[in-house]
This record gives structure tokens, sequence and C-alpha cells, in this order.
């Protein structure tokens, strides 16, 4: 418990203590008692609403609670205003504490920034701040340390432990050459990590930014419990005043009864378990999602998700695992190995996964300063110059549209075909495996209810519909280029009810992941252009994590709903009551801090739940 919590603490038993004691007297004695008790528990929230007056914002709890308590002194009604403020308090102690219990699952997040880096600077090793290392430099990080800054492995063999980023318990092994991602942990033994960006640009840091902001982007029901409660504080105040003037004025009653009813009125009418409520159970829900590597960039977010109808996924990288094998070399007046090395060459500048799976298969060192005037070409290819030679890498659509013959076409793997000078010469056939989850993922997404699962890609027919048919998609559009995913994106947005979510890798899907309803990047762990493009980041590569952040959307949202209607109810029903007659003002604040209580203890359940469960 913090300190805050622990002085109210204090406030609400010292206070209820007086209250008990004030019955062992009578008369002046007992009113001080009482007013004492009050005193205690309340002269801050007084003393808050007064200082609100001021500042010009009268219409809030704090406002409502003194107003209420102050009437009802003025009643010579003590023990009630003691109460009254007792159990305010003792709400808002609740309350504090919930709200610092989510808090702590968000800040369990910000854990994986790390506080320093060791860099080798003229042999020596210098401690220094993640901050403060170039680009270029070499760091060491020994085994239980956090790797501070995103690079590649020079020296060493380890594994990392990288729960912290994509909730996945398994550690990754990892050796020269290979990436390390900042944020992971050092599991085994001293590595030496050549730095390929400044920390502001490391997967750390893009990380913490993303949760720093996701509270600014507000749902629709967060924005409408604001604009409601301003709206509705004013509205009260006025039926109160109405309430304790008109019936005594018209009907001739004494004035006191109406002034009391008001007063109930007024108590009950505090909106604190919606305004509170309703950000917690979001803030729960991106909690619980980020436990498992889903980082949602804000609640309008997941109350999207929640909304998903339509699913559409990008194939390479997505649904399957965008490493390609390459399963068939066929040249054309060249030989293999020279087939293979000019595809490699000109591959080696781009980071598609089909150009990556090139240059790895082929293995050998490439003579990099051989190749000029590289052009990527998006969904069709590469074109690049070496030894002067024009090379083309890349579809049938490539080949065709700059007047290149293909010889012995093949359509049922993924083919790159190869053209030097303009003439045809030969292909490589790569084929990749699916995510083995990909299945049981879309036919969970329908049971969320996700109507149309789509894939779209811009490789050829004959792969699509075979992947299709074993992944079960509904929809599949094949031979596209990226502008052609937007335009048909876009077209599935404006059909029929219900939001689109758009499932990519993050590479070279940039521009649809921001036209969509719901962007969700892939396997971000590690990938620069995911993490800022998409609305909801996956950092494990796992699939599944699709239909879980729609699980966790829809019960979030379940959980809003329910808060919003037990609140409006209990609160509408009670102060209809108090106007009838039933003017207890110890009900009343029971109706106003019980509400409140099972609405917060109904949001705690979005974290807790979702803690405890493990897969
Ligand atoms: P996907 O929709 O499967 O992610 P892309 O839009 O990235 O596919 O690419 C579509 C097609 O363009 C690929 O199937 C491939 O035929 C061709 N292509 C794209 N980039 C390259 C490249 N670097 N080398 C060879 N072919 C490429
Ligand atoms: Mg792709």
């Amino acid at each position: 418990m913090s300190k805050r919590h622990k002085k109210r603490l204090t406030k609400v038993l010292i206070a209820s203590l007086l209250f008990v004691v004030s019955f062992f007297f009578d008369g002046y004695v007992s009113v001080a008692v009482l007013c004492a008790s009050y005193l205690v528990v309340g002269y801050d929230v007084l003393w808050g609403a007064v200082r609100k007056i001021f500042s010009g914002q009268i219409f809030d709890e704090e406002f409502l609670m003194s107003l209420a308590t102050v009437g009802a002194l003025l009643l010579q009604e003590y023990p009630e205003a003691a109460m009254v403020m007792i159990l305010y308090q003792t709400g808002e102690l609740f309350q504090g504490i919930a709200v610092g219990k989510s808090r702590k699952s968000i800040k369990e997040l910000m854990k994986i920034k790390p506080d320093f880096a060791t860099v080798l600077r003229d042999g020596r090793e210098e401690r220094v701040s993640p901050e403060e290392v170039k680009t270029g430099e070499i760091i060491l990080v020994l085994p239980g340390e956090k790797v501070p800054l995103d690079g590649i492995i020079e020296e060493g063999k380890t594994s990392f432990d990288s729960s912290s980023l994509t909730g996945e318990s398994l550690p990754i092994e990892a050796v020269e050459g290979e990436k390390a991602i900042s944020g992971m942990i050092n599991l085994e033994s001293p590595v030496k990590i050549r730095v390929s960006g400044v920390f502001e640009e490391s997967t750390v840091a893009k990380i913490l930014r993303l949760v720093e902001t996701s509270s600014a982007h507000k749902s629709q029901s967060e924005k409408f419990i604001t604009k409601f409660s301003r709206k509705y504080t004013p509205c009260v105040f006025i039926a109160a005043l109405l309430t304790a003037v008109v019936p005594p004025i018209l009907l001739g009653q004494p004035f006191m009864m109406w002034v009391r009813r008001a007063l109930v009125f007024l108590v009950v009418s505090c909106p604190c378990a919606l305004v509170i409520s309703v950000p917690l159970t979001f803030f729960g829900g991106i909690g619980a999602a980020s436990k498992k590597g889903i980082l949602i960039k804000g609640s309008n977010y997941l109350e999207a998700l929640s909304k998903v109808e339509k699913v559409a996924f990008d194939k390479t990288g997505t649904i399957t695992e965008g490493g390609f094998s390459v399963v068939k070399i066929l040249p054309h007046n060249i030989s293999e190995e020279e087939l293979m090395e000019t595809a490699a060459l000109a591959e080696s500048f781009s980071n598609h996964p089909i150009a990556v799976s090139i240059v790895k298969a082929y293995g050998n060192n490439l003579e990099k300063n051989r190749v000029q005037n590289v052009t990527n070409l998006p969904g069709n290819g590469i074109r690049a110059q070496i030894d002067g030679k024009i090379v083309l890498a890349g579809n049938k659509t490539l080949m065709s549209s700059n007047g290149v013959r293909i010889i012995d076409e093949q359509e049922i793997e993924t083919v790159v075909y190869i053209a030097i000078n303009g003439i045809y010469a030969g292909f490589i056939a790569l084929t990749d495996k699916i995510k083995p989850e990909a299945k049981n993922s879309v036919k969970q997404l329908k049971s969320l209810g996700v109507k149309r699962s789509i894939m779209l890609t811009g490789d050829n027919s004959a792969v699509a519909e075979k992947i299709a048919e074993n992944v079960c998609v509904d929809e599949t559009y094949s031979s596209l280029l990226p502008q052609d995913k937007v335009s048909l994106a876009l077209k599935i947005k404006g059909e029929g009810k219900g939001k689109i979510a758009f499932v990519g890798d993050g590479i070279n899907d940039a521009p649809v992941l921001s036209c969509v309803d719901v962007g969700i990047a892939m396997g971000a762990l590690g990938s620069d252009a995911a993490i800022e493009a998409a609305d909801v980041v996956i950092m494990n590569d796992s699939l599944s994590a699709v239909a879980e952040s729609i699980r966790i959307s829809k019960k979030t949202m379940r959980i809003v709903r329910q808060n919003i209607w037990l609140s409006l109810l209990i609160k509408f029903g009670v102060m209809i009551l108090s106007v009838l007659g039933f003017d207890n003002m110890y009900a009343a604040i029971f109706a106003d801090v019980g509400v409140m209580i099972i609405a917060v203890l109904n949001a705690m359940r979005m974290l807790s739940a979702e803690h405890n469960k493990k897969e």
C-alpha cells in the first residue's frame, strides 16, 4: 500500500472510531465528537471542493459530497454527515488501490527499460547510459543483464529470454551474426554485440513510447463517460435544487423534508462508479494483452477489436513462417551456381522474406560491390545492375512487363524468375511452411464472431489457393500489388457492418495496416516499421494472438457494458426512490459506494483473471 493510501486509511479508521465513541455521549459532546470525526475524514474533500469553486470547475464529486454533507450538518444530522464522508473516503481508498494495482501491471512492462550499457571503448569497459551509445559501437552483455540496444552478435553464443517482450517463455538461441534485441535478457554466457542503432530507435524505446502514448487514444466509451459526467453533474445539481424548492412551494409541504430528500439525491447521484471503472477496465484489458506480448496502442483499438467481423491476412510471414526454402533451381543457358549467385547478389539488397531466404540458401560470400543501381519493386521483385548487366529477379508480372519471355513457366510454388539483360535465365522455386497454429487460429476467429476471413497475397494463385485450402480462410485474393491490397482492403471495409482488421508483417504492409480499422502487425520483434504503422502489435510471431486479442477485447467490452448499466440502473433507481420519500442518507451512501465497489471489482476481473491464466 502506498503512503497516500495509508494516510487515507488512518483517517478513515480514526473517524470511524470517533463515530463509534460519539454514541457514548449525548448533547453537545456527541455533536462535537461527530463533527471532529467528520472533519478528520472530510477536510481535504471540503478543501478540494472550495479550491475547485475558485478555479471555476464546480461540478465534480468532491463538490457533490461537500454540498450533501454540509447540508446534512445544517439539518443537524451529524451522524449522517460523518458517515457519508467516511464511506466516501473508504470508496476512494478502494479505488486508489485498484488503480494502483493495474498501474503496476503496466509498470512491469516498463521494467524492460535497460538501466545501463557496457561499451567497449579503446579496449576498456565503460558503463554508460544506453542513450550515450553510438551506432557501430560494441557492447558487452553479461548473463543476467538486459540487452540495452538492438544489434548483431559480434562474438559469443547464448540464449535470450524474451518473455517480457513477447510473453513467450521459451528461450531464444542466438549465435554470432544473429540479431540481439533490446529488452531481452541474456541467460547463458557473455556476448559482444555491435549496436545497429541508437537507443531512441531501439525496440525497447519504441515499445515504451507506445505504452506511454496508449492512454492518449481514448475509446468511445471513455469519451462518452467524460462527456456524460460533465453534463450529468450540473443536471443532478439542478434536479436536486428543484427537488428542494419546488414541492414545498407548490404543495406547501415542509421545507426541511424536501431539502433532506434533495441531499440524499445528491449523495446517490455521484458518478464515480462510472468515471473510474470504465477506464480501469480498459486499462486492465490492455494490461492483460501486454502480458501475452500483444501491445494495443489505445483503448479505442481495444474497443474496435471487439467489433471486428472481417479479418484479412497477408500471406507471407503472417500465415506462413516467411522462411522459404529452395525446392528447385532451373537455370536456362547458364550454370546453376551462376544463377544462384546472380539472384543472391541482387536480393542481398532487399529485406523481403523471399530475398532473405535466397541469400541464405546461396550461402557463399557475396561481393556486393559488383552490384549497382538497385531498385526494389514492391510486390514484383527487384532490379539491379550486376557487373554492368541489368538483372531482374521477381514474379511473372515483372518479367512480362519488361518483355522477358519465360521459357519454363511454373506456378505451383512461389517462383522467382531471373532475367539478365532482358534474356530469361531461369527460375528459383521456393516453398514456405504454414504456421502450425494458422488453421486453428482461423477457426477460433469464427467462434469469436468473425464472419469473413480473407487472405491477401502478392504471390501467384496456385500457391495462394493451396494455402487457403489448408488453413480454411473464406476468401483468397492473389497476385496483388501493395496498392491493390490497399484498395481491396478499403473495399472490404465498406462492405456490410462490422470492422475490418488486417494482419500483416509490417515489412511491406504498412499502407494496408494504416488504412483499416485495426492494423495488426505480426512478429514485430525486430521489425522496425511494424511498431509504428500498426494499432496492435504482436511481439511473438504467433497467429493465435489475433484471436486472443479479440477475445480480450470482447471480455473488456462486456465488463464495460455491465458496469455502465449496473451503475446507471442502480443510481437512477435510488435517485427516484429518494425523491419519492425514501430519504435515508445511509442507504444512499451505501448504494453509491456499493455500486462503485462492485464496478471496480468487476473491472479488476479483467486484470486478475488474465494474469493467472497460463496456457
Ligand atoms: P505477400 O503478399 O505474400 O506478402 P509481396 O506483396 O511481398 O507478397 O510480394 C508479392 C510477390 O512479389 C512475391 O510472391 C514474389 O513473387 C514477388 N516479390 C516481391 N519481392 C520480391 C523480391 N525481393 N524478390 C523476388 N520476388 C519478389
Ligand atoms: Mg508480405
